[in-house]
């Protein structure tokens, strides 16, 4: 007998492109059948209305907590993978993940930046986006080329995270501008070696040259170029800007010539990181961002800043802190509004949220376990909304790409990124017997985000069910609280 059957559904797979009304049925937490099946299970659900389709594999995620799973759980999301920045140790970090337990399924890719941090500094940090901006009180990191010595150190401790089974490596350069090519090539050649992608925030970001946005896309090409490594072009639709017609020219050239080089991007014209970046710090920034200081607003606060000065001050006091970048004006500008379709309808490209951690006033990062939650919890709207947003917008409001071909970017494509080097993500991203069950069950004429900068916490509306591993973590729409089915995604290790 199945566990579970989920009834009468609109079941569509994005790889085979099967779209018809059937039924699905699941054991030990496997997609078992799928047809008109007459037999009885454990449990039934009525899909009547409803799509039902793989869950969507997030690539990348900073919250990784129970919290932010559950806000993503309702965006459709059953994969939530931190590959941006990523962690180290390794090891650890999974053991962790496994003792606290998690909604969703979970992993991470070989945070270089903490290897750069340990190697370059003698600073203690937590592998997390937070803890990458605490470590800015200590710039060398961020602003110096690795002597040789710590070159080999950062490329051992990568290694070391390689070989205890991370997804790729994280380089979120943009935070440590002063890298030498030297030091991103030998990583780059690790990762070519071991068949893993990297995934990149360029090194630069700027309209204007020198180190402008477009010199770290070319740069990038070149390390794919070079070293045969696969780069993985992370939130191709803020680290653009106002370039993104130019970089996306770039990069189908690069595609065209057999360059492993592929995009995810957010359907937001907001960002969202540490205050302590060092791109907000140059004097230069407005010229670069082609925006004032008042862009730039503190996530707790909700202050924005007046001028450079109150910029550095707030750096100083604290480093961790995280803010939004208004960087495109999607509400007023036609132009703003087709230069993010150029980043979220790329041909092949990804959707993935760059989900952040959840912030109370007091800047201390929430991961407790209230639902809904705290009032005063604060993020990112991209957190809670950012794949029922596209699915809304782009799918259903203006038919700018069919159903089928915007739920791939939503779960077969991230999964097949990632599938040469971790088989467990050939059962993801598809619908198909023999996959696991992670499912997600929509009613697609009210799927909708409704997190805004008002009321960033706000869970999105539309998802019905949602299954991880044959687990309900939502049912009928309401959050299943005890629900932790989430299980690590690791590569396989000797
Ligand atoms: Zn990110």
């Amino acid at each position: 007998m199945f566990d579970l059957m989920i009834r009468g559904g609109r079941v569509i797979d994005p790889e085979t492109a099967f779209d018809a009304i059937a039924d699905v049925a699941v054991k030990d937490g496997t997609i078992v059948a799928i047809g008109a099946l007459p037999e009885p299970a454990g449990r039934t659900v009525d899909a009547d209305g409803l799509v039902v389709t793989a869950g969507f594999v997030d690539l990348h995620g900073h919250g990784q907590s129970i919290p932010a799973d559950r806000m993503q759980a309702f965006d459709g999301v059953t994969t939530s993978l931190e590959l941006e920045i990523g962690v180290l140790p390794v090891a650890r970090w999974y053991e962790e993940q496994a003792n606290a337990g998690r909604v969703l399924n979970y992993g991470a890719s070989a945070g270089w930046v903490f290897g750069r941090i340990a190697a370059m500094t003698s600073q203690q940090t937590q592998p997390t986006i937070e803890g990458m901006g605490l470590a800015m009180r200590d710039r060398r990191w961020v602003t110096d080329a690795a002597d040789p010595a710590e070159t080999a150190e950062i490329v051992e401790r990568v290694r070391t995270g390689l070989e205890q089974g991370a997804l790729g490596i994280g380089f979120p350069n943009a935070y440590a501008p002063g890298t030498g090519i030297k030091e991103l090539s030998e990583l780059c050649s690790l990762a070519a070696g071991f068949g893993t992608p990297t995934f990149t925030h360029i090194a630069f970001m700027s309209n204007v040259d020198p180190l402008s946005s477009i010199e770290g896309y070319t740069r990038l090409i070149g390390l794919a170029g070079s070293t045969g490594a696969h780069m993985h072009i992370c939130h191709f639709n803020s680290t653009s800007l106002l370039d993104v017609e130019r970089a996306a020219e770039l990069v189908r050239n690069a595609q065209a010539q057999g360059l492993k080089v592929t995009v995810e991007a957010y359907p937001y014209g907001t960002g969202s990181t540490v205050i302590s970046a060092d791109f907000f710090s140059d004097p230069a920034f407005p010229t670069r961002f082609g925006t004032d200081y008042g862009a730039i607003e503190v996530v707790a606060s909700r202050h924005r800043f007046r001028d450079r000065d109150e910029l550095l001050r707030a750096q100083q006091e604290n480093a961790g802190a995280l803010v939004l970048i208004h960087f495109l004006d999607v509400a007023a500008n036609d132009r703003h509004r087709n230069l993010l379709d150029v980043s979220v309808m790329f041909p092949g490209g990804i959707i993935a949220s760059d989900a952040m951690p959840w912030t109370l006033p007091n800047g201390s990062t929430y991961i407790g376990d209230a639902w809904p939650l705290p009032e005063d919890a604060v993020s990112h709207p991209r957190s809670s909304g950012t794949f029922t947003k596209f699915l809304k917008e782009w799918v259903r409001e203006r038919q700018a790409i069919s159903l089928l071909e915007g739920l791939a970017k939503c779960s077969l494509l991230p999964a097949r990124l990632l599938e040469g080097c971790t088989p467990a993500m050939r059962r993801k991203g598809r619908l198909q017997i023999g996959c696991d069950a992670d499912i997600v069950a929509f009613d697609f004429a009210a799927l909708t985000d409704r997190a805004d900068f008002t009321r960033m916490n706000a869970p999105s509306e539309g998802v019905r069910h949602l299954l991880v591993g044959g687990e309900a973590v939502i049912a009928d729409g309401d959050l299943v609280r005890n629900a932790r089915p989430g299980r690590p995604i690791r590569r396989p290790t000797p």
